[in-house]
């Protein structure tokens, strides 16, 4: 464990590669956006980005206490599991990316929520047939055992420099004395009205009055403050073997659902074993290459790492800097929609399944598949995956399948502090507001992470590696990422929401900062492209509604509108030694960037 005290000197050492890699440093705007929140900060001490001011002031509060990177990126998510608790929360899980300044090293924790060991491939099919999703997700069925509450104490054990008690204290103050109701929060109840009121503990939490909240009301979780109390006092064992992992079972086994709703709301199979045998995974980082950068991100079960590593290596053989912003689409566009083709075939829990996660990430491997790809003509999706043992060049693959649905929402922070530690950390309950399916009395929601898993095979005759299995972790897109440089100093880090297009907005973020030199809060804001190895690729009205659309239109794309993809945050390290926090401008109504001595 560190002590505040081991102090390092590294942090103020100038990387000369540094000054050439990414933009140059903007000068730090300070207008603030919606709710007095500001999308960009910079200074020393450490800096903190989330979607959320009140998270974000949790991680500075602990930083300035002299936290580290770790115990400020704790506190940050157990803040957003009180100011966001529909995209994360102790009922759910995520992936969380370290790099120690010291040894110059990376460090993943895999906390994604597991089936339960009595769960079988069959375990969403009904009479046979798939279920559908909206039968699916409100339901004891898609609730997977929980993995964040111990992502933190892994973290906090290993990296971290306080105690969970410690770190717990400002999200407990924040639920007890609540925050300021946002068009957000209340647009994302709204949205979940239906469903929240087939639950009465939902609908008592969320509807306060059975209204939903009013924008500008103060919405206070005193269950949520119990809990953390709870797990400050007992540690997350309260939760693996005790009361709390007791009323989640019971709430999984046995839906609490208000008759009059009509709501079929199926149980679940989750028992006390699957929390008491459940392990958050200390494993080793994926590894890119790029432009003389170090990529490091998340291995499976997340699709992230591999899927984000494997465009970029498609990406490396052109210039994207040169290129027009058509063509710089065009190829972004093209890149992933190939490595969606191998993600879709290649990608499961390595538990359960054999993921070349080297050979998807191998240079040979792209270039093979670079080969495909034309300056004046699209790739057909679904696009056949190729063959990563086996890279032939410009090969064709055999049978090709489409992606499978995934639901889009969770939350994304980003971490520095000021011995130059980095975290990187993307947590989820999976679609805004889970399963909808609140624990008595424990102010959270349960999360529906297994409808991450396939249902079915999306193509009989081609393998999944994504199918329900006993204790298996569902495939995820989450892409927390941490750039070195070739001497294994940060860069910058960032990652994003947005299921599966969370690999596209984190392979565009990338590019649009390294190679097309936006500034990072820029390379956040850019209107957003998603191509996922379907027909059409989805753009952002921004882009929809551009000439860019059209130019690209004549080289045979296909697209849909989605109004929002993806929220960012981000920090970068600046050749002298200052950090700039970022988050976005608008999408979310805006992020919060923070840093401890402002110094723009
Ligand atoms: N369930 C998604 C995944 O793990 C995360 C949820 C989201 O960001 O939308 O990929």
């Amino acid at each position: 464990m560190r002590r505040p005290g081991t102090r390092r000197l590294a942090v103020l050492a100038v990387s000369a590669a540094m000054v050439t890699v990414g933009a140059a440093a903007p000068p730090a705007p300070r207008a603030s956006g919606p709710a007095g929140k500001t999308p960009v900060a910079v200074g020393y001490g450490g800096a903190v980005a989330s979607v959320d001011k009140g998270a974000t002031a949790a991680g500075i509060e602990v930083l300035e206490h002299g936290g580290n990177a770790v115990d400020a990126a704790v506190a940050t998510a157990a803040a957003l599991g009180v100011t966001e608790p529909y995209s994360s929360g102790v009922g759910g899980g995520g992936y969380f990316v370290y790099y120690d300044a010291r040894t110059r090293t990376v460090h993943t924790i895999d906390g994604r929520e597991t089936a339960p060991l009595s769960a079988g491939s069959d375990l969403f099919l009904e009479n046979g047939k798939p279920l559908s999703f909206d039968d699916a997700v409100s339901s004891g069925l898609s609730v997977g055992t929980p993995g964040t509450p111990a992502t933190w104490q892994t973290a906090l054990d290993r990296w971290g420099s306080r105690g969970l008690a410690s770190v717990l204290r400002p999200a407990e103050r924040l639920a007890r004395d609540g925050f300021t109701v946002d068009d957000t929060f209340r647009s994302q109840t709204a949205a979940n009205e239906t469903r929240f009121r087939h639950f009465p503990d939902t609908a008592k939490l969320f509807l306060p009055g059975g209204e939903l909240p009013a924008v500008g009301s103060t919405f206070k979780n005193p269950e949520l403050a119990r809990t953390y109390e709870e797990l400050a006092q007992k540690g997350v064992g309260a939760i693996y073997h005790g009361g709390i992992g007791d009323d989640i079972v019971k709430t999984v086994e046995h839906p609490r659902v208000d008759p009059a709703s009509g709501w079929k709301a199926r149980p679940g199979k989750l028992a006390e074993k699957d929390l008491a045998v459940y392990r958050a995974k200390e494993q080793a980082p994926t590894r890119t290459s790029y432009r003389g950068l170090n990529v490091y991100s998340i291995a499976p079960s997340s699709s992230g790492g591999t899927t984000v590593g494997e465009a970029l290596n498609i990406l490396e053989g052109s210039d994207l800097s040169r290129m027009s912003e058509a063509q710089y689409l065009h190829h972004f566009i093209e890149a992933s929609r190939i490595a969606f083709a191998d993600r879709g075939r290649w990608v499961g829990d390595p538990a359960f399944e054999k993921v070349p996660t080297k050979q998807l990430l191998s240079q040979r491997f792209a270039d093979s598949r670079a080969c495909l790809v034309k300056d004046d003509a699209v790739l057909t999706s679904p696009l056949a995956p190729g063959d990563p043992y086996h890279p032939a060049p410009c090969a064709k693959g055999g049978k090709a399948a489409p992606t499978t649905y995934e639901g889009q929402n969770t939350t994304h922070l980003t971490v520095a502090d000021r011995w130059g530690d980095v975290v990187s950390y993307t947590l989820t309950i999976e679609q805004t507001g889970g399963s909808a399916m609140t624990v008595p009395g424990r102010g959270f929601l349960l999360n529906n992470e297994l409808t991450d898993f396939s249902f079915a095979p999306a193509s009989p005759s081609v393998p999944d590696p994504n199918l329900p299995g006993p204790g298996k972790r569902p495939r995820s897109s989450i892409s927390p990422t941490i750039v070195l440089d070739g001497h294994n100093r940060p860069v910058v880090a960032l990652g994003s929401p947005g299921g599966a297009t969370i690999v596209t907005t984190v392979l565009q973020t990338l590019t649009e900062f390294l190679d097309r030199r936006l500034p990072l809060v820029d390379a956040i804001a850019a209107p957003r492209a998603s191509q996922r190895n379907a027909a059409r690729t989805e753009l952002e009205p921004a882009l929809y509604d551009s000439p860019l659309r059209g130019q690209l239109e004549a080289i045979g794309h296909r697209f849909s509108r989605n109004p929002e993809i993806g929220a960012a945050t981000g920090v970068q390290r600046l050749p002298d030694g200052r950090w700039l926090a970022a988050a976005e401008k608008v999408r979310r109504g805006g992020g919060s960037a923070m840093v401890v001595d402002p110094a723009p």
